[in-house]
């Protein structure tokens, strides 16, 4: 991880800060670049019209680290909710839903988090919607990936994230092909420990192109979810040279980054599925994309200048 994305991160994290960016004007605008709004029905609209242009979708609905069981109740009651609006849309089959299992209570009680999981996936089933379990810190990693192996045996509506930066993930991208479960791939969002991580972002961007190509491969409909243009000219090449079809995979990008990347890949007759995330517990996911790049700081400075 780099030096600016790691302060960024350290930063961001401290109670003050938090307070001020909550509190301040300036960030409004900013905010509503990256988040589709408060509300699923926002959320909703958003997704609606970029499914009526052919875009895929998956819904998230902010949250994370859930540490009060009312709070991880909450949060299953609007997944269903999600779910349950997906099934009722005219484009429900350009609708998912993306989830992290600590919002289900993970630190709470992990075989009652599994249980609020697989009550979703019941329900998920019914309108053939799938369910993505996004993937969270390294705290997380095996749990997750070893509760997709088991409820996968009785759902076959769901698959997990795997992260390019984290020395693990050629098992996992492996443990995951063999399970026949469908993955995003993406580089990793999160602080980590360097000892669990490949040693810099040259070595992240070369470990994502052996995964996407291994998924691509043998995987079954992989996610190449990622804004990098240069990966994605690789791939795209790669693909057509072994004869991978364009059905056979999607691209994933997040709502407000790069929307001209998505359109082309769209017009070009790609899959392109966007992340439309919504809801008010937007502070970590909106740190994490300032990290990510931190021009994006030109925006708040903008505003901060704006009459
Ligand atoms: C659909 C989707 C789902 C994701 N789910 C997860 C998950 O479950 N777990 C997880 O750890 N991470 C997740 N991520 C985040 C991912 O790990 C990366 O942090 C993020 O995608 C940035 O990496 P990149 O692949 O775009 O490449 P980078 O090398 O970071 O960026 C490549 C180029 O993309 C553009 N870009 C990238 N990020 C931004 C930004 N924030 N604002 C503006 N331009 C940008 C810039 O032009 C940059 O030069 C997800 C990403 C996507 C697209």
């Amino acid at each position: 991880m780099s030096f600016g994305r790691a302060i960024i991160l350290k930063t961001a994290a401290l109670k003050p800060i938090e307070r001020l960016v909550r509190r301040s004007f300036l960030f409004r605008g900013v905010v509503k670049r990256f988040i589709a709004g408060d509300t699923l029905a926002e959320a909703m609209q958003v997704a609606e019209e970029l499914a009526a242009r052919g875009m895929n979708i998956s819904l998230d609905y902010l949250g994370e680290n859930t540490t009060k069981r009312e709070e991880a109740e909450q949060a299953t009651s609007m997944f269903m909710e999600i779910v349950r609006a997906i099934a009722a849309s005219p484009h429900r089959d350009k609708i998912n839903i993306s989830i992290k299992l600590t919002q289900c209570g993970l630190d709470i009680d992990p075989a009652w988090a599994e249980d609020n999981y697989r009550r979703l996936l019941w329900l998920a089933a019914e309108s053939n919607t799938f369910v993505r379990v996004d993937m969270e810190s390294t705290d997380y990693t095996e749990r997750t990936v070893s509760l997709i192996e088991r409820v996968f045996q009785d759902f076959k509506n769901t698959g997990t994230v795997l992260q390019s930066y984290l020395k693990r993930s050629m098992d996992d991208t492996r443990r995951m092909i063999t399970l026949g479960a469908r993955v995003r791939v993406v580089k990793g969002a999160y602080l980590e420990p360097e000892q669990l991580t490949v040693p810099d972002k040259a070595a992240t961007d070369r470990q994502y192109v052996e995964m996407a190509k291994l998924l691509m491969q043998e995987g079954n409909y992989p996610a190449i979810a990622t804004h990098d243009e240069k990966i994605i000219l690789e791939l795209k090449q790669w693909a057509a040279e072994q004869g991978i079809g364009k059905e056979k995979f999607e691209w994933q990008m997040l709502y407000g980054i790069r929307r001209d990347l998505q359109s082309s890949l769209h017009e070009e007759g790609y899959n392109v599925r966007v992340y439309i995330p919504f809801g008010d517990s937007w502070y970590p996911y909106f740190t994490r994309r300032l990290a990510e790049r931190p021009a994006n700081m030109w925006f708040i400075v903008k505003a901060m200048f704006r009459k």
